[in-house]
């Protein structure tokens, strides 16, 4: 059994909560919201939800998936919920965020993928909060481009889709994803004008070059922002952190994805996809 790696200073995160962490926690506790702050248990919902943002959950809180990295639960989802889009966007608006962040759990159930609910969501936060902008982080709708364009249809702001780990490590990482799934995935997305952006964990045991491969076919599937986060393992049945990886590596390799062509790249320790998605954004359309 493989030792555990000791974690480092620079991951022990001080657990301040900012002034809208309460209200925040109840805004979601009171619309019977799953949110992935908390169900992934990020290290960054004390600061997060202190400056009142939150990603949100939808599709209910049980995937059909079982990546060897997550912390949500696996099994049979239940119905779809058909308030939910109205109770999201209610939320968004009890936040009052001009930026929010949206992603589901994977739904391999439903005929569609959870395509039609996914843009009664985006069209519902838009039609309640119009300027609000809405970024998504989809699955990969087992790479079908009719589903996809169906959550496009809703026009989202930035459609992301993870790729999270390099190519050699993807099947023992990921549950019925696929590398180059995902890869279509973002091209699919960015073919349409959409803005994509996609994220690594690194500390799974990938090498440097596995890295800088992963970016060059993202950006030649058109993903524009990327996000660069060290995995942290949720639980002891979760795979093993394999390294962790230094800050300064984190801002190395922020600037060599800049120099490879990303317009915007969010690269340290405790980055998560969502995690400052506002301030990218910002950053991609006024560089
Ligand atoms: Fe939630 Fe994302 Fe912030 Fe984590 S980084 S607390 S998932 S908004
Ligand atoms: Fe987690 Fe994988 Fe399901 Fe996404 S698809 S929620 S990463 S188990």
């Amino acid at each position: 059994r493989q030792q555990r790696l000791k974690k480092p200073e620079w991951l022990k995160i001080k657990l301040t909560e900012g002034e809208n962490y309460a209200s925040t926690s109840e805004t979601v506790k009171a619309h019977n919201l799953h949110t992935i702050c908390s169900s992934g248990r990020c290290p960054n919902i004390g600061e997060c939800w202190g400056k009142g943002t939150a990603t949100f959950m939808v599709l209910g809180e049980i995937c059909t998936r079982s990546c060897k990295f997550c912390a949500t639960h696996s099994g049979r989802p239940l119905p779809v919920d058909r308030e939910e889009p109205s109770r999201v966007a209610q939320s968004v608006r009890l936040m009052g965020v001009k930026y929010c962040v949206i992603t589901s759990v994977d739904r391999d159930d439903l005929p569609d993928g959870g395509a039609e609910h996914w843009a009664a969501v985006i069209s519902e936060v838009k039609r309640v909060n119009p300027s609000t902008a809405v970024e998504i982080l989809i699955p990969d709708f087992d790479g079908r481009g009719d589903l996809i364009d169906t959550v496009l249809a809703a026009n989202p702001d930035v459609v992301g889709h993870n790729l999270e780990t390099i190519k050699r490590l993807t099947p023992s990482v990921r549950s019925r994803a696929q590398y180059d799934v995902s890869l279509k995935t973002l091209k699919h997305i960015a073919d349409r004008g959409a803005v994509a952006k996609s994220s690594l964990m690194l500390g799974l045991g990938e090498t440097e070059d596995e890295i800088l491969e992963a970016m060059d076919d993202m950006l030649a599937a058109g993903c524009r922002l990327l996000t660069l986060g060290q995995y942290l393992q949720p639980t002891h049945k979760h795979l093993p952190v394999q390294a962790y990886i230094h800050p300064d590596k984190f801002t190395e390799l922020k600037e060599i994805a800049l120099r490879k062509g990303f317009k915007y790249v969010e690269s340290g320790p405790l980055v998560r996809s969502s995690y400052m998605a506002e301030r990218a954004y910002e950053g991609m359309i006024n560089p």
